[in-house]
């Protein structure tokens, strides 16, 4: 496979950017060899600059649901960029948007438009914090919501690639607010607020974990977490940037019928353009700028040309609710078939998959938390990924990433995969 035009842009692109990279998660740090450039796209696959074409399974790290090229949402964008770029007054599509959330998310009654996962996140925790009047914040450990201060700590997925969990630059007040628990342990969740009375604003986790691998909450673990949100006064925080209309149209809490106080959005929300929201009850939500007196902005939050991408994307997923069964069935073919060739190899794995989300760790222990997740052979990882990459299949390039699946990829697609899959192991197990 010829790989020297990105060689090269890399090498080049190291002198200009930190790292050669606008996000830590697309450099190749922890599989080894350097990241590759890619200049177009259509369905189910990505072509580089040397002209090797790759099967999608990143899919912009979940945007991509529908695949790459929607004709639907690419019209709808250059309509919005022929009306204006931007306005900074508001639009009649922000509350088409507003209102499509409210029908499709179970729990959300307002919402607000923001530009990031990371600014959705942010922005919730301040709403739970001046509504309870209360500091502190549980997340859990390989969780990741976003590169806010307050949730740089035990983040999983980038962070935990590069053995950074805790960043510099992170104050230790900030630090010191922020509680942290390891996931699927509802006991030990107990004792954490047990031993912060009254102080515990909200508790933040993502209802299915994508950033230590696919990771799912076991039998009754988020229902006991409602329960104890209740019974506590605290805000419970479903961050469904990764699991939002992509699970479900409702996320994973219409999949687990669990209802959080508060939602964060981001990745599909925007359908390949940058967007992000948070919303939940009226109630807390009346809270934000200018309603409330949380203070919340952005000169570009609801940019017509992104809400129209988003506005398309949300509209096709509401309308085409088959969509969903179809991406698990695609999802059951893939982990049946690479099952059947690592028993055949005997190999140890664990594999974690639910809906359009899967992930295979190199370990023989079962794995439900960012312990678990961190047992996995990262050498071996490393070497799959890359035997993946030369068999035209372009996967994430980390152990502690979920990947995400498109529409795009049919039965060609599936059995490229399980073949692809096959032969790298072969090769890393001789
Ligand atoms: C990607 C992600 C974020 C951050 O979103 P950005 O748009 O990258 O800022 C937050 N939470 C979860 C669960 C994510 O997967």
């Amino acid at each position: 496979m010829e790989k020297g035009k990105s060689k090269e842009i890399f090498a080049q692109a190291q002198s200009s950017i930190p790292g050669g990279v606008n996000s830590p998660v697309r450099a190749f740090k922890a599989v080894g060899g350097d990241p590759i450039f890619m200049e177009s796209a259509a369905g189910a696959y990505m072509k580089d600059i040397d002209g090797n074409q790759y099967i999608d399974l990143i899919n912009s790290w979940g945007p991509m649901i529908l695949g790459h090229g929607n004709e639907l949402i690419a019209e709808a964008v250059k309509q919005a960029v022929s009306r204006s770029l931007s306005f900074g007054t508001p639009t009649s599509a922000e509350v088409e948007m507003a209102e499509l959330i409210c029908k499709m998310v179970p729990s959300i009654e307002q919402v607000r438009m923001v530009n990031s996962g990371t600014e959705a996140t942010m922005s919730a925790i301040r709403v739970a914090r001046g509504y309870t009047k209360r500091d502190k914040i549980i997340k859990f450990e390989g969780c990741y919501h976003g590169h806010g201060d307050s949730f740089l700590i035990a983040a999983g997925s980038g962070a935990a690639t590069m053995g950074e969990p805790n960043s510099p630059g992170v104050t230790k007040g900030t630090a010191q607010d922020t509680l942290t628990a390891p996931y699927n342990d509802l006991d030990k969740l107990k004792e954490i607020v047990a031993a912060n009375k009254d102080q515990v604003a909200a508790i933040i986790l993502e209802p299915v974990a994508g950033n230590m691998g696919c990771v799912t909450p076991v039998e009754g673990y988020l229902e006991g977490m409602r329960q104890l949100c209740d019974q506590e006064g605290i805000v419970l925080i479903f961050d469904e940037v990764m699991t939002g209309f992509r699970l479900a149209p409702g996320g994973a809490q219409e999949l687990y019928g669990v209802m959080p106080d508060m939602t964060t959005l981001g990745k599909i929300i925007g359908g390949g353009m940058p967007v992000g929201a948070y919303g939940g009850k009226k109630e807390i939500m009346q809270m934000v700028s200018p309603s409330g007196p949380v203070y919340q902005a952005g000169t570009l939050s609801g940019n017509p040309v992104a809400m129209a991408a988003g506005l398309e994307m949300l509209k096709y997923l509401d309308s085409h609710r088959e969509l969903y069964a179809s991406l698990e069935s695609t999802q059951q073919q893939i982990v049946k078939g690479m099952q059947e060739t690592l028993d055949e190899l005997g190999l140890n794995y664990t594999m974690n998959a639910v809906g359009s989300m899967y992930s295979m760790f190199f370990t023989d222990q079962k794995v439900v938390d960012f312990e678990t997740a961190k047992s996995s052979d990262l050498d071996k990882f490393g070497a799959y990924f890359n035997e993946m990459l030369n068999n035209g299949v372009y996967l994430a390039p980390s152990q502690f990433e979920t990947l995400f699946l498109s529409t795009a990829i049919g039965q060609k697609e599936v059995e490229q995969i399980l073949s692809a899959h096959k032969k790298a192991l072969q090769t890393i197990n001789s």
